[in-house]
């Protein structure tokens, strides 16, 4: 029997994902065709499945695709090359890249221009790393612990960037070491790790005390989830990581327990949880307020907007009354929202 569970904030939705699930939305509202999107939108298998139910199709590679279709790549970020054969084959191809990821691919970019050798801390054949690795592939080198950067014989011109859904207990003894090893360590001035995957990880830490599980609501996939687990494990306490009230089966939960979700678990499936549970008390536990917001994707916005204009120009009426809920509104609604209406 749960006594007390604790709801913790912030937990799902970061802002990245919030935005490619409402441009993968869009997409469908716009366009009559299957949508073809480039990896898992976001690494969530209700989410998946639900754009499946709506005329998408998930592919790993541009092969995969028919010419002339209409293409969404997914907020993990894209390799430029991969991104070129899309735009090759495809009529329109969208890029939900979260703009925390860009940041990473820029200095990347930056720092392989000054021939500076890049160690990625990464995770292997995650899709972030991959579209990372791919910005420059002659320069790069991914590094998963200690041992990797040991074994590197890169010279002494070297940067270190990461993936940013790392723990920081996953990154920070890889920098502590990188910086002995390379006196002159280029980094960018700002962190990598992105403020979800952080203040999800800061909030657990808080509430860690008080309880003796933990849940983390979030798909197999989900980098950041795995994080979460990971570091509650590393302190010593039980934690679960599950995708639906299915997954509690064989989990005993008792006295004291805390629940969070990864930055692309949706909300409702927490709630339902939290229901099946039925603990004797709920308390909320809310660390910060998030209030990050990432437009939708330039290309997009302008599509959305020609296509707007055109009505508008084509029927008077249809400019009148305004829709609450629009292009310019964007950030009045919600992924949640988005999801509600296919
Ligand atoms: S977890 Fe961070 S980097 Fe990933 S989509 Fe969300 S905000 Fe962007």
């Amino acid at each position: 029997m749960v006594n007390k569970l604790y709801l913790v904030t912030p937990r799902g939705f970061c802002a990245g994902v919030e935005m490619a699930i409402k441009a993968l939305h869009w997409l469908i509202k716009i366009y009559d065709e299957t949508i073809y999107c480039y990896h898992e939108i976001v690494h969530n298998k209700w989410i998946v499945k639900e754009f499946e139910n709506n005329n998408v199709i998930f592919v790993e590679d541009p092969s995969e695709i028919p010419a002339g279709s209409i293409v969404m790549l997914s907020a993990h970020g894209t390799a430029p090359d991969v991104e070129k054969q899309f735009n090759n084959i495809s009529s329109l191809t969208i890029n939900s890249v979260c703009p925390l990821v860009t940041k990473v691919h820029h200095e990347a970019k930056n720092f392989s221009k000054e021939n500076t050798q890049i160690i990625y801390v990464g995770h292997k054949n995650h899709d972030e790393a991959k579209g990372a690795l791919g910005v420059a592939p002659e320069n790069m080198h991914l590094v998963e612990n200690i041992e990797d950067v040991e074994k590197l014989k890169i010279g002494e011109d070297v940067a270190l960037l990461a993936q940013t859904t790392l723990a920081k207990s996953e990154w920070e003894p890889i920098m502590e070491y990188s910086k002995n090893k390379y006196n002159k360590l280029k980094m960018p001035r700002k962190s990598d790790l992105c403020y979800a995957t952080t203040n999800r990880q800061d909030a657990i830490l808080e509430i860690l005390p008080k309880v003796e599980s933990v849940l983390v609501v979030g798909s197999e996939n989900s980098s950041n989830t795995k994080a979460l687990v990971n570091m509650v494990q590393n302190k010593g306490i039980k934690a679960y990581r599950v995708d639906n009230v299915e997954d509690l089966d064989g989990i005993s939960l008792n006295g004291n327990i805390a629940i969070t979700a990864g930055a692309s678990a949706p909300d409702h499936i927490v709630y339902e949880i939290i229901d099946k549970i039925n603990p004797i008390n709920l308390e909320y536990f809310e660390l910060k307020e998030e209030v990050e917001y990432f437009p939708l994707p330039q290309q997009l916005r302008r599509n959305i907007k020609l296509i707007s204009n055109f009505l508008k120009n084509f029927n008077e009426s249809i400019s009148k009354p305004e829709a609450k809920l629009g292009i310019s509104n964007d950030k009045d609604w919600t992924a949640t929202e988005a999801l509600n209406s296919l």
